[in-house]
């Protein structure tokens, strides 16, 4: 059988390991962590994923705390009334808008510790060969002779040096967003709507953005207290702050200045454990897929190493999932056939053609929000069908396409759910 080196133990590369294995391939997965490693390490993401990537997780068997993790049916949005002189959100805002869309199937984020820690051992369980090492250029070129395929799969690691950036794609060249997570139990619900599970995402102009997302973790449930800051703002001040509590104090000041409606419910939280805090920055890029080694061998880039989007529309977990299952599935079509260059690209291909909507939604979203899609998100307050539209565009980003990229195209839309009556 065909043998295939997957180089990384995050959501694609292991997805698409267990995928490989189960149908036959003799896999090997390098991962620079041992599975009590990551279960124990720090906490590396929010992770949530929407009905389309899990379906992905549901087909190969692998969604293995469905019945366990909180089970997300809303999304809701609000944003900071700004000043309308400066277009800032001033201190202690009230809300200009918040709605709860409804999403057609749920979502669900299962704490990458627990998820990747599990999912090593099943592979190594079903006889797959995990090999502990934080693989470098070097190791490739090595072993690239001894297998049929490399994929690199090693998210935004020091690996992606070898696949050159897609400038046309990127128009971001340094990071747009400072990020701070805090992994939290004891936050009470919503007053506006209890019973419902709900991804909040909190718009502050000017300043940045709030997510909050229950979340099974180590100790449970638990929910995710996740800052997005414009770097340089008032946000981004979590840099050379090691004590978590130190963290977790910064993120609820932070929560009471700039969204009290939230902070009202975390007023008796607490961190889940001594590694669930997170800071960091990074430039989403676009690059080439295939990555050339000094021997002359090829590799193909999976997932955050080919497409890292920033996290301000959750999407990289989402995107990870779909990426294994399309490369997956072109890996079993192309039989004994070689995987040479033009198939590498042909397959990248295939997966762009998903992955480019999620980078144009989320670049946009990183910019300032132009006045089309401030009244679209206003009118989420007054029309459901709205609300639930844009929540599920987080499912299916390609939906965007048709009503949220031009002014045109959004008065288009609002007139008809309106009903012919112009938009307020
Ligand atoms: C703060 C934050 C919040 C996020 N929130 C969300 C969200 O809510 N929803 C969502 O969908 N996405 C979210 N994302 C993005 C998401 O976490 C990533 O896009 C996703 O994990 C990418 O999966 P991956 O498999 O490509 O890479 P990763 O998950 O990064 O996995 C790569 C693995 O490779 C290992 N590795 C690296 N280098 C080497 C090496 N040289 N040798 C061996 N192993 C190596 C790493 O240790 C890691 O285990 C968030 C990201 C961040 C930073």
């Amino acid at each position: 059988m065909r043998k295939i080196l997957v180089v990384g133990a995050g959501q694609a590369g292991l997805q698409l390991a267990l995928g490989l294995q189960s149908r036959g391939y003799e896999v090997t997965v390098m991962s620079q962590r041992t599975p009590d490693e990551i279960r124990h390490g720090r906490v590396t993401s929010t992770q949530v994923m929407f009905d389309r990537a899990l379906q992905h997780e549901r087909d190969a068997g692998l969604h293995c705390w469905e019945d366990k993790a909180p089970v997300i049916e809303g999304l809701g949005v609000s944003v900071a009334a700004a000043d309308p002189a400066t277009g800032t959100a001033p201190d202690f805002p009230a809300r200009a808008v918040d709605w709860l869309g409804s999403l057609r199937g749920f979502a669900q984020s299962v704490d990458q510790r627990v998820k990747m820690a599990g999912w090593m051992e099943l592979f190594a369980a079903r006889g797959g060969q995990l090999v502990i090492h934080g693989a470098a250029v070097s190791d490739l070129d090595f072993f690239a002779g001894r297998y049929d395929l490399v994929l690199v799969a090693a998210g935004k690691g020091e690996l992606v040096s070898m696949f050159a950036r897609d400038g046309a794609r990127s128009p971001y060249d340094r990071p747009q967003r400072a990020l701070s997570v805090a992994y939290v139990h004891g936050l009470l619900p919503r007053t506006d709507a209890p019973d419902v599970e709900a991804v909040r995402c909190n718009l502050v102009p000017g300043v940045g953005e709030l997510f909050v997302i229950p979340c099974l973790t180590v100790s449970g449930r638990c929910d995710i207290l996740f800052w997005e800051g414009l770097p340089g703002g008032p946000l981004d001040v979590f840099q050379g702050v090691n004590d978590p509590g130190e963290h977790l104090s910064l993120v609820l000041e932070l929560m009471e200045r700039h969204v009290p409606w939230e902070y009202a419910r975390a007023v008796r939280v607490e961190l889940t454990d001594g590694q669930s805090t997170l800071a960091g920055r990074y430039a989403p890029t676009v690059r080439h897929p295939v990555g050339w080694l000094p021997g002359g061998g090829a590799a193909l880039g999976v997932a955050d190493v080919v497409v890292a989007n920033d996290p301000v529309t959750g999407q990289g977990s989402n995107s990870a999932s779909k990426c294994a299952a399309c490369y997956l599935e072109a890996i079993v079509e192309r039989g004994d056939l070689p995987f040479d260059e033009a198939w590498m690209r042909r397959t990248f291909d295939r997966y762009w053609a998903q992955a480019r909507h999620v980078t144009r939604w989320t670049n946009t979203m990183l910019a300032p929000p132009p006045a089309h899609v401030r009244t679209l998100l206003g009118a989420g307050m007054r029309h459901q069908p709205v609300a639930d539209r844009i929540a599920n565009g987080f499912d299916d980003p390609a939906d965007f396409e048709d009503f949220f990229y031009e002014p045109e195209a959004a008065e288009r839309y609002l007139a008809s759910v309106a009903g012919g009556a112009a938009p307020e």
